[in-house]
C-alpha cells in the first residue's frame, strides 16, 4: 500500500461499561492524536440495545470518520491499544460487556477477509447503530460490495436505538 496516500476511514466506537460517555470522548480525543490520523469528527452518540444477551447495559455507540496514512492492520493495533488503556480484557464470548470496542468499519475502497480481519465489517449491513451515524457523517456514501448506505438504511430501521447527544460540532 501506498503510505503517502491516506484512506478515508470510519471506526464504529461503543461502550457499555463504567462511564460509557467518557469512554468514547476520550477514545475519540485519542484517535484524533494518532499520528496517522488527521481530521476526525464524530457523528452524534446513540444509545443501543446490546446485541446478544440481554442481561447487560444499553451501549452507547458513534462512529468517527478520518483520513489516515497508515496501513489497516496498522489501525487495528492502534485500536486495540486504545481498547486495553480503557481496561478491555480479550472476551471469551461473543457480545459481550465492554468499557469500549472500536471495530474499522470501512477503510478506504479497501476490502479484507483475513481470520482476524475483516473489512467491511461483518454485520455492518444488519448494525442500525453504525449504519445512521454513517449516513449522518455522509449520506452519499458507496460501501464496497454493499452499495449506497441510503439503501441499507431503508433496509435497517431504527430499531432499537435513540439518539443520545448530538455530534460535538
Ligand atoms: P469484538 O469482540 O467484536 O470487538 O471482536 C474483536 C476481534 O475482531 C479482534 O480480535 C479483531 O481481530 C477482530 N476483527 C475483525 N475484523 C475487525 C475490524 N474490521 N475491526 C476491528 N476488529 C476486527
Amino acid at each position: 500500500m501506498d503510505r503517502a496516500s491516506p484512506h478515508r476511514v470510519f471506526v464504529a466506537l461503543g461502550s457499555n461499561l463504567g462511564d460509557r460517555e467518557q469512554h468514547l470522548k476520550e477514545a475519540s480525543s485519542q484517535i484524533a492524536l494518532l499520528a496517522e490520523c488527521e481530521g476526525f469528527r464524530c457523528s452524534s452518540v446513540y444509545e443501543t440495545d446490546p446485541m446478544g444477551p440481554k442481561d447487560q447495559p444499553d451501549y452507547l455507540n458513534a462512529v468517527g470518520q478520518f483520513t489516515y496514512a497508515g496501513t489497516a492492520r496498522q489501525l487495528l493495533e492502534e485500536l486495540q491499544n486504545i481498547e486495553r488503556a480503557h481496561g478491555r480484557v480479550k472476551a471469551t464470548a461473543r457480545w459481550t460487556a465492554r468499557p469500549l470496542d472500536l471495530d474499522i468499519v470501512l477503510f478506504g475502497d479497501q476490502r479484507i477477509d483475513e481470520h482476524d480481519l475483516q473489512i467491511p465489517h461483518i454485520g455492518l449491513a444488519e448494525r442500525s447503530f453504525v449504519i445512521w451515524p454513517l449516513i449522518e457523517l455522509q449520506p452519499d456514501l458507496n460501501i464496497p460490495g454493499l452499495g449506497p448506505v441510503e439503501l441499507l438504511a431503508k433496509k435497517c430501521q431504527k430499531f432499537g436505538i435513540t439518539r443520545y447527544k448530538g455530534a460535538a460540532k
